[in-house]
């Protein structure tokens, strides 16, 4: 067994917003795949915490509802699972209940202690300062923030702030789901566990980078939280930064978590600004209105906000650029969006061409190499690669990918990022969390976009549901000779 799937030390794992969205989708249905892999010992539990009044056995059913089809294919481990998991009601922001909380948290002293925050930010700062106040900060305990940290600098700085107050640095894991992706800890292999990248990963032999996290979604019911975030602080300042960072940091001198967090360090301290000077060449904002998705007409942004109005982005392209020795003169072209055509999440690394065809008169062209990470929907590699049409008829070129689809090639399904980094967090490591100088220069980059569009008046461009976003993001790339990836490229 390798380090990575033997069973973790018993733990409490209490998850603040137990009932919510990303607890019920996602938390607790990573944490039953661990536990049938034999990763959970018995003696570890899983509190949810909410403030609905529920008990230990009506969080169960909510549980195993949640689980759904995993749970009745493995009913006698979904009971075993279940006998893991308890609740207790409580209101963040009020002292009642809070005792008896501490009194259960302590009657396993020796455990590791996790705190997940699934809860919205505003909540981060009470939950923390009641769990100081209650003695529950002891021993190996450890606090996990989901995003957003914070709407920009100043915000996220008194977050962090405040939840240091009660927890030290390397107890405070921010987790940024993308990091815990297959493909994610690939790239590191590629990149670092093979001869043939490193030499050409740069500004010589990089014609450019594409990082695209597309979703086929609108609003849906997180339409409070996302009008008042929008594309770039919802997506760009944090999971798409981090990708970046991974496709352009420096080599670490080994996978311990500060090598890798100050190599990421350096680069997002390295990305040149974007502001009121140069926003309107380098950005391109949208908004979606009415149109088509999945084959189904759907109703615009504003519809969907009840006809309110808004100048919420929902779509964003820009060209970054890194201004060091390896990335000089490198773009970065990032494109997210809601209601676009597809789901679908991949970085491209786009090589230069040959320096001298010698194909002349040959059927076919020459095309760019690409390396295409894909994160989702199925996670997997694909080299682009120009090689002879097989067969006689003379020498034509065909453009081919080497396909390395991860579920076909080694029959197995993969983990999903939350399963991985949950795991991590119990066994305190957290190199694929964010430090928080990471989250700082995150958002020192990403604050003077946002101040250079307020600053514009101008409205978001609009595009119809189903497209990939206003012409204008296709003119963002073009306009430097290059296009955005199509997967037949
Ligand atoms: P959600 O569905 O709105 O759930 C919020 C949870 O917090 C509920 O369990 C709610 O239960 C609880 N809560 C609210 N007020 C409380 C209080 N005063 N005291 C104790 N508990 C309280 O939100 P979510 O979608 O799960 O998101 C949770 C966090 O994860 C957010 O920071 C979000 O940005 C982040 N996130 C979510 C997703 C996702 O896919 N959902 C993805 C990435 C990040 P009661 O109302 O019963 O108290």
């Amino acid at each position: 067994m390798t380090p990575a799937s033997l069973p973790v030390d018993p733990f409490d794992l209490v998850i603040f917003g137990g009932t919510g969205d990303l607890a019920v989708r996602k938390l607790l249905p990573a944490l039953f795949h661990r536990y049938v892999a034999g990763q959970i010992r018995p003696a570890s539990r899983i509190i949810g915490v909410a403030r609905e009044p529920l008990d230990d056995d009506g969080y169960r059913g909510m549980v195993r509802d949640a689980l759904g089809k995993a749970a009745t294919d493995l009913p006698q481990q979904c009971d075993d699972f279940l006998a893991l998991i308890g609740y207790r009601p409580l209101d963040a922001r009020k002292d009642e209940g809070w005792d008896g909380f501490a009194a259960l948290v302590g009657e396993r002293p020796d455990n590791i202690r996790v705190f997940y925050l699934s809860t919205s930010p505003e909540l981060f700062v009470d939950i923390c300062e009641r769990l100081g106040k209650y003695g529950l900060n002891q021993g190996a305990s450890r606090v996990v923030l989901e995003k957003p940290i914070g709407r920009d600098l100043a915000s996220a700085n008194k977050i962090n702030d405040d939840v240091g107050r009660v927890f030290a640095e390397s107890q405070t894991y921010r987790i940024d789901h993308y990091l815990g992706k297959e493909t994610v800890q690939n790239l590191l292999a590629l990149r670092f566990g093979n001869a043939l990248f490193e030499p050409l990963w740069n500004a010589s032999h990089i014609d450019h980078v594409q990082i695209t996290v597309a979703e086929t979604l609108g609003l849906g019911r997180r339409a409070g939280y996302y009008d008042r975030a929008g594309a770039l602080r919802d997506m760009v300042q944090n999971h798409m930064l981090q990708l970046l960072c991974m496709v352009a940091m420096e080599p670490p001198a080994s996978l311990s978590p500060d090598a890798v967090r100050d190599e990421k360090l350096k680069v997002l301290r390295a990305l040149k600004p974007i502001d009121g000077d140069n926003a309107a060449q380098l950005t391109v904002r949208g908004q979606y209105r009415a149109g088509a998705s999945e084959g189904q007409s759907v109703p615009g942004y504003l519809d969907e906000l009840d006809g309110g109005k808004s100048s919420t982005e929902t779509f964003v392209a820009l060209k970054a650029e890194i201004g060091n020795w390896r990335w000089a003169g490198v773009p970065f072209y990032l494109r997210t969006g809601k209601r676009l055509p597809e789901r679908v999440s991949e970085i491209v690394v786009a090589f230069k061409p040959v320096p001298h065809s010698i194909f002349e008169g040959s059927v076919g062209a020459l095309a760019q190499n690409k390396l295409v990470l894909r994160l989702q929907p199925d996670e997997g590699v694909k080299l682009w690669l120009t090689i002879k049409d097989p067969g006689p008829g003379g020498l034509r070129l065909r453009h081919v990918p080497l396909d390395m689809s991860f579920a076909e090639a080694f029959g197995v399904q993969q983990p999903d990022a939350y399963e991985r980094l949950i795991l991590d967090v119990v066994r305190g490591n957290p190199t694929l969390f964010m430090r928080r100088d990471e989250v700082e220069a995150a958002w020192r980059w990403a604050g003077p976009i946002l101040a250079a569009w307020a600053a514009s008046n101008e409205p978001p461009r609009p595009y119809t549901a189903g497209s990939w976003g206003p012409s204008a993001a296709v003119a963002l790339i073009e306009r430097d000779g290059r296009t955005w990836h199509e997967d037949n490229d």
